[in-house]
């Protein structure tokens, strides 16, 4: 039975006030739940006011990249470890905003992915399609050159704890959400393909769907098979829309 994960990808919203007050009206929101886990990730800068304002919360702490490299002449990053320091357990690596607007490819991505796990951090990758690639039938061949491009180099046993998130591009901060019928498709079709790297891999591994869910879509997409859970962008900056998120989590 895989622990449903509910993630906030807050981005590059909000100064330091506006971090640690949501931070802690989700605290308040959100009611635990043993069968969800809770996470947030809060831009670099806000990590250690937000994980002050987490404390024995039981939200967990997260960040939305980390450096290819451990340590150096790397101007602008922040390494692993430095995240491991401020108590972060998650790390979001892949993020088709990153991929379209930096450059990414799978290469670099497979780099973060390992030193986040070299240093304790549980990566989050993130693999996604664009409206043309699905308009053109290529929804699959996608996600399986991204999966492949970043496990064909760690294996299974070098994604130690990671999680999966399928966000489709074309849903990102749209409004446009992908059916249940294609979000269970993809994720089963994604399963698949980790079991062709190990069977109880598989079967672990948390896959989340992230696109546009918010409180009136959750529960439909969170009662599918395999949608482990949430990766959401802007219902994650309302506390209530997080935490009606969460509570569809818990009943699904
Ligand atoms: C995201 O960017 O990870 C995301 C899912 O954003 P939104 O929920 O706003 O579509």
């Amino acid at each position: 039975m895989r622990t449903a994960l509910i993630a906030g990808n807050w981005k590059m919203n909000g100064l330091q006030a506006d971090a640690t007050s949501l931070a802690r009206a989700v605290v308040s929101a959100i009611e635990p739940q043993p069968s969800v886990e809770v996470l947030v990730c809060p831009p670099f800068v806000h990590l250690a006011p937000v994980g002050e304002a987490l404390k024995d919360s039981g939200v967990r702490l997260g960040a939305q990249n980390c450096a290819d490299v451990p340590q150096g002449a790397r101007t602008g990053e922040i390494a692993a470890d430095m995240l491991a320091d401020l108590q972060v357990q998650y790390v979001i690596l892949g993020h088709s905003e990153r991929r379209e607007f930096y450059a990414e490819d799978n290469r670099l991505i497979a780099s973060r992915c390992e030193q986040a796990v070299a240093a304790g951090l549980r990566p989050i990758l993130c693999v996604g399609e664009t409206l043309e690639a699905r308009d053109a039938g290529q929804t699959e061949a996608v996600i399986a050159e991204q999966l492949d491009g970043v496990l064909g180099i760690l294996g299974a046993e070098g994604f130690v704890d990671g999680v999966i998130a399928y966000e489709p591009v074309w849903a990102i901060g749209t409004g446009r959400t992908a059916t249940t019928e294609q979000a269970q498709a993809v994720h089963a079709f994604i399963r698949n393909r980790l079991a062709a790297y190990d069977a109880d891999f598989a079967e672990r591994t948390r896959i989340l769907y992230g696109g546009s869910m918010k409180p009136d879509n959750a529960v439909a997409l969170l009662a599918q098979p395999d949608v482990d859970g949430g990766l959401i962008g802007g219902a994650s900056l309302k506390a209530e829309d997080f935490a009606a998120i969460h509570a569809a989590a818990a009943r699904g």
